[in-house]
C-alpha cells in the first residue's frame, strides 16, 4: 500500500478531489492535539491500494498556523510516497508560492492543475508542457468537480512515487543561492532529511526549525550579521518570499495566457485599488464610506440639506408626506423613511386595537396595547434600519471591499502588533460577535487569537444596534443635537478606536510577541449578487421577527406587569397625557383657575391674570413636555 498526500491552498479543490478519488470510504477525524479535520481514505483503481490523506489548506509552509505546522510535519516526518500538490489554475501565482516550498523537500511531487474547466471557460490558455519543463515535475490538468483526468492523475502519481526525488529550490539562482547550497551540504553531511528544505527554513529564521549543530548555527549567525540587502535590509524571510514570487512570475505563471477581457477586468480592479488602498487615502475613504452608510440609514437631515428647507413654501406644510419624508430639520434618509413607514402602520394597528378594546376593562386593553403590542412594535420599528445597514455591509463584503479594508488596516495594526489576519474576524464582529470569535481559530498564534477575541466585542454587532440607536436618540434629545446618524456613526468609530487602544495596551503590558506576516488574497471587484443579498437579508429578518415575538414579547409583558400593578395587585390606570391636558385646561376655563399652576407650566400662558392660550396649543405643549420627561 502506498500513501499519497493532497496539499494545496484553501479552496483549491482538495476536498472535492479527495471525495472524487476515495468515494465514500473516508475516515474523518482530527489531527492530534488540534481541532483541524483529518481525512484519510483509499483509492482502489490501481493495482496497488493507495491511501490518501487530505492535508489542511495552507498558503505557505511557514510555522504560523496549526494547519501549516501539520502539513509540513506530515510531509517531512511521515514521508508520503507522493505529494499531489493541487494548484488552482485560475490563481496560479498565489498557489505556486506553496509549490515552490514543497519542491524543496525530498519527496516525489505531482502537480494537479485544478479548475481547468474554469480556465477554459474564461478563454485563458496554459502551456502545460512548458510549465512542466520549468517546474521539473509532472503537471496534470484536471477538473476535480467535473471529474476530468483524475485517473490519469493517479497513474502519473503512482509512476512518480517510484522515483525518489531530490529537493529543488527556486532560490538557487538568487543572491543567497550559494549560501543555501552551503548550508544544505552541511545538513546533508549531518544526515538531516530533506536538507534543502531545512536549510532554507533555518536561514529564514523559522522558529520551529530545531536548532541544528553548533557548526551550522555558527555559519548562519555569521552570515546574517554581515547580510544587508538594499531593499530588505537584514530581513531574510522577506527576501526569500520576494525571491519566490519573482521566480514564479518570471518562470511559471508566464505560461498562462489570459483572455483579453480577463486582463481588462484585472486592470480595472488594479486601478480602483490604486485609489481605495492608497497609503494615505485608504483610511479616510473607508471612514467616509462608513459615514455615508450611517448617514443614509439614520439621518433626519440628509446631506445636511435642512438649511435649504428653512424658507420652503408653506404649501408643503401639513401634507401627509411631512414627517414621513421630511421634517423641519431636513429630508429624511432612506432608513428613516422606512422606519416612519413601519411606525405609522404599527401606530395605526395599535389605535385599532385600542378602539376595539375600549369597552374592555382597563387592564385588558392596557395589557394588550401597552404591554404586548407596544413591546413587539418597538422592536419591529428598528428592523428597517438594521436591515438597511446590514444590506450595506453585505454589499461591501460581496464587492470585495471588506477584504481591502483588512488590507488597509493591516498597515496600522501591524504597528500595534496584530496582523491584518486578525482584522477579518474583527470585521465579522460587525455582523455578530459569536462567529467572529469562532473564526479566530484561523489565527496564527495563541496570543494574537486571545487579543482578537478580547477586542471583538468593541465592534458593534447587529444585536447592539437597537440599543446604540436608542442611546443615540437620548443623547440627541438631551443635548438638542439634531443628527442621530453622526452619534451612531461616532459610537462605531469610538468602538474601533477602543479596540485599537486595547490592543496597544495589551501589547505594552501582557503580550510582547512578534507579529506574524500576513498574506491575503484580494479578490477582484465584482457586482454583488442580488439573490445572495436577499438570502442574507431574509435570514436576518427572520431572526429579528422571531426574537420580537419570543424573548422580547415575554420581557415586555413582565415589565408591563411590574409597572402596572401595585404590590397588593391593584391595577394602576395609565393616564393618557392628552386626556390629562384636556382636564387641566377645562379647570382653568371653568372653575377658578389656579394661575400659579398654569404659570408653572408656561409663564407665557398667563397675561394680567388671564389665561391666554387655546386648547390645541396647550395640549400639544403639554404632550411634548410629557414625552420629554
Ligand atoms: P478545499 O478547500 O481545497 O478543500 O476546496 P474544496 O474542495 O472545498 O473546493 C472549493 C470550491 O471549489 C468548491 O465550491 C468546489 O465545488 C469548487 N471546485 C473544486 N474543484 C473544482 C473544479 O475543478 N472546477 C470548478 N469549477 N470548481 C471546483
Ligand atoms: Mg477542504
Amino acid at each position: 500500500m502506498k500513501h499519497f498526500a493532497l496539499a494545496g491552498n484553501p479552496n483549491c479543490g482538495k476536498t472535492t478531489l479527495y471525495n472524487a478519488l476515495t468515494g465514500s470510504n473516508a475516515h474523518v477525524g482530527n489531527w492530534p492535539g488540534v481541532t483541524v479535520e483529518k481525512r484519510e481514505g483509499d483509492y482502489k483503481k490501481l493495482d496497488e491500494l493507495i491511501s490518501i490523506v487530505d492535508l489542511p489548506g495552507i498558503y505557505s509552509l511557514s510555522p504560523y498556523t496549526p494547519e501549516e505546522v501539520i502539513s509540513r510535519r506530515f510531509i517531512v516526518d511521515d514521508k508520503p510516497d507522493c505529494v499531489i500538490n493541487i494548484v488552482d489554475a485560475t490563481n496560479l501565482e498565489r498557489n505556486l508560492y506553496l509549490t515552490t516550498q514543497i519542491l524543496e523537500m525530498d519527496v516525489p511531487v505531482v502537480i494537479a492543475l485544478n479548475m481547468m474547466d474554469v480556465v477554459e471557460k474564461n478563454g485563458d490558455k496554459i502551456d502545460i508542457k512548458a510549465l512542466e519543463k520549468e517546474i521539473g515535475c509532472p503537471v496534470v490538468a484536471i477538473s476535480a468537480q467535473k471529474g476530468t483526468n483524475l485517473d490519469e492523475l493517479m497513474e502519473v502519481a503512482y509512476e512518480t512515487s517510484n522515483k525518489p526525488r531530490k529537493g529543488f529550490s527556486v532560490l538557487s539562482g538568487s543572491k543567497i543561492g550559494p549560501f543555501i547550497d552551503e548550508i544544505t551540504k552541511c545538513m546533508e553531511e549531518e544526515g538531516v532529511p530533506s536538507p534543502m528544505y531545512h536549510a532554507i527554513k533555518f536561514i529564514e529564521g523559522d522558529f520551529i526549525e530545531q536548532s541544528h549543530s553548533d557548526k551550522i548555527s555558527g555559519i548562519v549567525e555569521e552570515y546574517k550579521k554581515n547580510f544587508n540587502d538594499e531593499i530588505f535590509g537584514s530581513d531574510l524571510e522577506a527576501l526569500i518570499a520576494d525571491g519566490r514570487y519573482n521566480y514564479i512570475v518570471n518562470h511559471y505563471s508566464c505560461h498562462k495566457v489570459k483572455a483579453v477581457t480577463d486582463i481588462k477586468a484585472e486592470n480595472k480592479s488594479y486601478k480602483i485599488d490604486k485609489v481605495l488602498t492608497n497609503k494615505w487615502a485608504g483610511i479616510p475613504i473607508f471612514l467616509v464610506i462608513l459615514f455615508l452608510l450611517f448617514h443614509l440609514t439614520f439621518s433626519e437631515n440628509l446631506f445636511f440639506l435642512g438649511v435649504l428647507f428653512e424658507n420652503v413654501s408653506p404649501s408643503f406644510e401639513g401634507s401627509i408626506f411631512e414627517g414621513l419624508f421630511w421634517t423641519d430639520s431636513g429630508i429624511n434618509s432612506l432608513g428613516v423613511i422606512l422606519q416612519n413607514f413601519v411606525v405609522s402602520i404599527t401606530d395605526w394597528l395599535s389605535g385599532l386595537a385600542a378602539d376595539g378594546l375600549s369597552s374592555a376593562p382597563g387592564w385588558v386593553s392596557g395589557f394588550l396595547v401597552d404591554g404586548v403590542l407596544a413591546g413587539v412594535f418597538a422592536v419591529l420599528s428598528f428592523v428597517p434600519q438594521i436591515l438597511l445597514l446590514f444590506l450595506f455591509f453585505s454589499i461591501l463584503e460581496d464587492t470585495g471591499y471588506m477584504a481591502r479594508i483588512a488590507f488597509i488596516l493591516d498597515r496600522i495594526f501591524r504597528k500595534f502588533g496584530l496582523s491584518g489576519r486578525a482584522f477579518l474576524p474583527m470585521i465579522m464582529g460587525f455582523g455578530c460577535s459569536v462567529p467572529a470569535m469562532i473564526n479566530t481559530r484561523t489565527l496564527a498564534d495563541e496570543e494574537e487569537r486571545i487579543a482578537t477575541v478580547r477586542v471583538i466585542p468593541f465592534f458593534s454587532c447587529g444585536a447592539k444596534l437597537p440599543i446604540l440607536t436608542a442611546i443615540a436618540g437620548c443623547i440627541c434629545q438631551l443635548f438638542g443635537f439634531p443628527n442621530v446618524d453622526i452619534i451612531t456613526y461616532s459610537m462605531y468609530v469610538v468602538g474601533i478606536a477602543t479596540a485599537i487602544i486595547t490592543v496597544i495596551l495589551m501589547k505594552k503590558t501582557v503580550m510582547r510577541g512578534k507579529t506574524p506576516p500576513f498574506i491575503m488574497e484580494l479578490p477582484q471587484y465584482h457586482m454583488p449578487q442580488p439573490k445572495a443579498l436577499m438570502i442574507h437579508l431574509w435570514d436576518k429578518l427572520k431572526g429579528y421577527v422571531k426574537k420580537a415575538f419570543t424573548i422580547i414579547l415575554a420581557s415586555t409583558i413582565v415589565i408591563w406587569f411590574l409597572q402596572s400593578f401595585t404590590f397588593s395587585w391593584k391595577y394602576i390606570e395609565q393616564v393618557n397625557p392628552v386626556d390629562l391636558a384636556n382636564e387641566i385646561f377645562e379647570d382653568f376655563k371653568t372653575d377658578e383657575p389656579n394661575i400659579a399652576v398654569i404659570e408653572e407650566i408656561n409663564s407665557e400662558y398667563v397675561e394680567n391674570g388671564e389665561v391666554v392660550v387655546d386648547l390645541p396649543t396647550f395640549v400639544a405643549d403639554y404632550q411634548e413636555a410629557e414625552d420629554a420627561e
